[in-house]
């Protein structure tokens, strides 16, 4: 009995995450895939993306969704809302660290890098405490079919100082970059629940993050006539950094 369940949390947990669509779809501007949210939770309780028309940032914690819209207000979201895309994972860290002292953003990279063991598997990141500043974004409705390297060009962004909150997200390989966003994609949302966005940099103070392996990859591919007929044969890699970075 007790050598079975030593052995049980010696395992590396095995999890997956999953995507509704690949973000090469959201890259040629297909912002419309009317997947509810109450699809997305099956798949996770923990994760990032958008909403419909692209409107707004998606962050999904505890199994909560809230939208941060260009305005910079935070929403609470129902199941019944449409998403284009979501990335997501029930969120089970294997281990925690933390940062008791102001980092700026290339060295808080380097750390969160130093805890990942290779660069070739996914990992959900969870970040809670102190930030002594957030720089965050997020992108107005838009028209279908607008890539999103020029939606994101109306991006509002936001500053935050002193805020005490979650950065969540993924790291990514950087051999998928139709599917996902490679290196590092993280959201962020305050604990009053009243400020959030696309992570673009952060000052961690005194934060504890956490770390998920995922060696699995759930990928849905939207039936959609918008999907089915587009032509992905374009390298959106470029794009992707314009829009994402
Ligand atoms: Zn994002």
């Amino acid at each position: 009995m007790i050598e079975k369940s030593i052995n049980k949390q010696a395992a590396v947990p095995e999890s997956s995450i999953y995507l509704c669509a690949p973000i090469n779809a959201l890259v040629e501007g297909i912002y419309e895939e009317n997947i509810t949210f109450a699809e997305i939770k099956k798949h996770g309780d923990f994760g990032l993306g958008t909403f419909n028309d692209l409107d707004g940032e998606m962050v999904m914690l505890d199994g909560n969704v809230y939208q941060i819209t260009s305005d910079g207000k935070v929403v609470a979201i129902g199941d019944d809302v449409l998403t284009p895309f979501a990335c997501v994972t029930f969120y089970k860290p294997l281990s925690h660290d933390e940062i008791t002292s102001e980092m700026n953003y290339d060295d808080f990279i380097a750390f969160i890098n130093s805890l990942l063991p290779s660069p070739n598997i996914f990992y959900a990141i969870r970040i809670d405490g102190w930030f002594s500043h957030v720089k965050a974004r997020s992108v107005p409705k838009q028209e279908n079919y607008r890539p999103l390297a020029e939606a994101t060009k109306e991006q509002s962004i936001f500053r935050f100082s002193d805020v005490e909150g979650t950065v969540a997200g993924f790291f990514t390989p950087e051999f998928v970059p139709s599917v996902s966003v490679p290196g590092f994609h993280l959201h962020f949302l305050s604990s009053d629940r009243n400020h959030g966005g696309h992570v673009l940099e952060c000052r961690p103070r005194n934060v504890r993050i956490g770390v998920q392996f995922i060696s699995k990859l759930e990928l849905s591919l939207p039936m959609s006539l918008d999907y089915l007929t587009e032509d992905f044969k374009r390298d959106v890699k470029q794009d992707l950094d314009k829009a994402e970075k």
